[in-house]
């Protein structure tokens, strides 16, 4: 866990599928739109319309759009290195091609998976069998977070908020196996329905793991009871997204004192880490009632409680009735996705997870052309140059604040493409024996490495995101905004488009990342990335002022029946794209100037194109499931009100498409948000 911003979508159920040849298509294709519909009123059927049409969601995926179609490029492409790895007979022992062979072949081998079925998993299951008594149970519980296995909390590797060059040790809430603390509180029919599958789920699993029915349905019954308290003393999502709130150092005598019936300090020492430093502890309320709980609640449901959390973590590495039933309840049940992804995709992305920097070296030596990061670097200086600019004439803000903004503008690190030294795999062990041990062996060098940096010094240049992953982020502790290899091609990022394309796209996912600098949470961390206020209080009542204005048209939209968006929750993306729109915008028309733009493509101006290459981005059909899921957890508004929310505050696109007063995307000047 890091506290980062990621920033386009929420990768909580990863999938992909499809395919398609970038380098052919237009940057922007009629064929796509959807005339019929007035773009005034709802631009993002208009844009994508016949697009959506025509693809619909594959079996295999829970959502399809723009993101997964170039994820699906990169499937391709890794593939072949996969492949070639899997059939080098004689790699150097230890070097990253043997770890990359080895791994993706020990996944492939679903022979051997068969075999060995539980058989990988047996020594844990083994100890927690011989638990009998507390110490017993704290222990298993240190053992199983070095396999990155977190029943009960997490603890992790983050920066000091107000002294951002240190990393301390920080414990969050966790526990859950279920996505969010609501779905164990929430009084609806459709939460009810939720946990009743749930409990349904829980007791199919302890089947598989050789319970009678009877006992299986009794040990159900015991996680749901344990996780329903951890849940009830858990913070909301809206109350985690306040950086003052998880924020709680202390040292390590006042946590044990704080929550004293657990064994902190021996947690710590398991852990390898020193106790001598201080701590964070993000939700003080929860580890209290931890503490309560360890005395409560008998041991063997304690056993029962871990049991769960090893099987329900590794089930989807293990034989097919482990994988499937999993599957069941996760992919099909809360995601609404029909049915698993071919193998070997499937494995790629879990290789792709365990191994991120080995796969990305190679990913980057063969995919990433070296002008694509130069290109990507003018695009950003040119958007801090007109983020410069509008910050300087904004009739809200005092001179004193504006000079701390345009200080921390100024002061953004940058990272695009890869990262300039390598993760140095040599301590992880891989090899074709086992595919989920080599998973949990990649965890726990994952969590080695991390837990390393407590009470050290933070490096800058760490990348908490592969150069594969199509994604970007912006990370408040260190106030840079970073731009994977995967995101820098089409439809993002298109070298063989013209700019209002580019800026629409990328150039407004650049602007995103440097909003959130600025957004509601990024805005009270100063230039150095601390927690730190730097606004006037003026000032931060008038930009109050403004979110609410956010908040308020986002809670308007409903996106499902009676489901709408959670204004609170989207509200520091929904600033970023509206502030990412603004500035690409802003820089377009200052690139302009320089370099006119055909004033027509297919009939499109270029405030035209603009605006349809940034709906192109977020064109995506989504089942029923994933999105009802995605309006409870995802702190991104869905796909079509990122295209229409942020376009109806704009008087140029209403230019742009001659939106007028009646159409749906029309506001008055006093209806319209505008923050940067
Ligand atoms: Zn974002």
């Amino acid at each position: 866990m890091k506290y980062i911003v990621p920033c386009l979508l929420c990768l909580l159920l990863v999938s992909n599928c499809g395919q398609s040849d970038f380098a052919q298509r237009k940057a922007i294709d009629p064929a796509n739109i959807d005339a019929s519909v007035s773009p005034g009123d709802d631009f993002y059927q208009f844009a994508n319309g016949t697009w959506l049409k025509k693809n619909p969601v594959p079996d295999d995926y829970s959502r399809y759009g723009s993101f997964e179609e170039l994820r699906e490029k990169n499937l391709k492409d890794l593939r072949t290195v996969m492949e070639n790895a899997a059939k080098n007979e004689n790699p150097v022992k230890g070097s990253n091609i043997q770890k990359i062979g080895d791994f993706y072949s020990s996944g492939m081998n679903t022979g051997k998976i068969e075999q060995n079925s539980l058989t990988p998993i047996k020594p844990y299951l083994d100890r927690i069998e011989a638990i009998n008594s507390l110490n017993d149970i704290q222990n298993m519980i240190a053992l199983l977070h070095k396999m990155n296995i977190t029943p009960l909390f997490d603890f992790f590797a983050e920066q000091d908020f107000k002294n951002s060059e240190m990393n301390i040790g920080w414990f969050y809430q966790g526990g859950l196996g279920l996505p969010d603390r609501d779905y164990y509180t929430d009084t609806s029919p459709q939460s009810d329905e939720i946990r009743k599958e749930y409990k349904t789920h829980l007791q199919r699993m302890f089947q598989l793991l050789g319970d009678s029915e009877e006992l299986a349905k009794a040990n159900a019954e015991t996680v749901m009871k344990i996780e329903t308290r951890l849940a009830k003393s858990s913070m909301t999502l809206v109350e985690q997204r306040n950086p003052k709130l998880i924020y709680n150092p202390m040292s390590l005598q006042d946590f044990q004192r704080m929550a004293v019936q657990y064994n902190w300090v021996g947690y710590l020492n398991q852990m390898g880490v020193n106790p001598y430093g201080i701590l964070n502890i993000a939700q003080p309320k929860f580890f209290k009632e931890i503490s309560v709980m360890v005395r409560q609640i008998p041991v063997n449901d304690w056993k029962t409680y871990l049991r769960w959390n090893l099987v329900n973590e590794t089930a989807a590495y293990l034989s097919a009735d482990f994988e499937n039933a999993n599957f069941d309840f996760y992919g099909k049940f809360l995601s609404g996705t029909l049915e698993l992804q071919p193998r070997w995709k499937r494995v790629l992305n879990t290789t792709s997870q365990s191994l991120g920097e080995a796969v990305g070296q190679i990913y980057v030596e063969k995919y990433f052309p070296s002008e694509a990061k130069n290109r990507a670097l003018d695009l950003v200086y040119n958007l801090q140059h007109a983020y410069a600019e509008r910050i300087k004439n904004l009739d809200w803000m005092s001179d004193v604040t504006k000079e701390k903004a345009l200080e921390k503008l100024d002061a953004f690190r940058v990272k695009i493409g890869y990262p300039e030294k390598w993760l140095d795999y040599s301590d992880l062990i891989i090899n074709r024996d086992s595919y989920v041990n080599n998973i949990l062996n990649a965890n726990a060098f994952e969590v080695q490495r991390t837990l390393k940096k407590i009470n050290k010094p933070v490096d800058i240049t760490e990348w908490y995101m592969s150069p594969q992953t199509v994604n970007a982020y912006y990370n408040p502790g260190v106030n840079e905004i970073v731009f994977p290899a995967a995101i820098l091609q089409p439809p993002f990022f298109n070298f063989k488009a013209d700019d209002p394309v580019n800026y629409g796209a990328i150039g407004a996912v650049i602007g995103h990342e440097m909003t959130h600098g600025f957004d509601d949470q990024g805005r009270q961390y100063d230039k150095n990335g601390n927690l730190n206020d730097w606004w006037t209080k003026a000032d931060e009542e008038k930009f109050n002022e403004r979110t609410k204005l956010v908040i308020e048209q986002a809670d308007n939209y409903t996106v499902l029946d009676t489901f709408k968006i959670n204004g609170k929750l989207t509200l520091g993306e929904n600033i970023a794209d509206l502030g990412g729109l603004t500035i690409a915008y802003a820089a377009l028309q200052i690139a302009m100037q320089e370099n006119p733009a055909k004033p027509e493509i297919d009939g499109f101006t270029p405030e035209q194109r603009f605006y349809l290459s940034w709906a192109q981005v977020w064109r995506t059909n989504i089942r029923r499931e994933n999105q009802l899921l995605r309006l409870k957890t995802d702190v991104h508004s869905p796909a079509k009100y990122r295209t229409n929310g942020p376009v109806s505050n704009f008087p140029e696109f209403h230019k742009a498409f001659n939106v007028s007063e009646g159409q749906k995307l029309y506001r008055n000047i006093d209806e319209i948000a505008k923050i940067w």
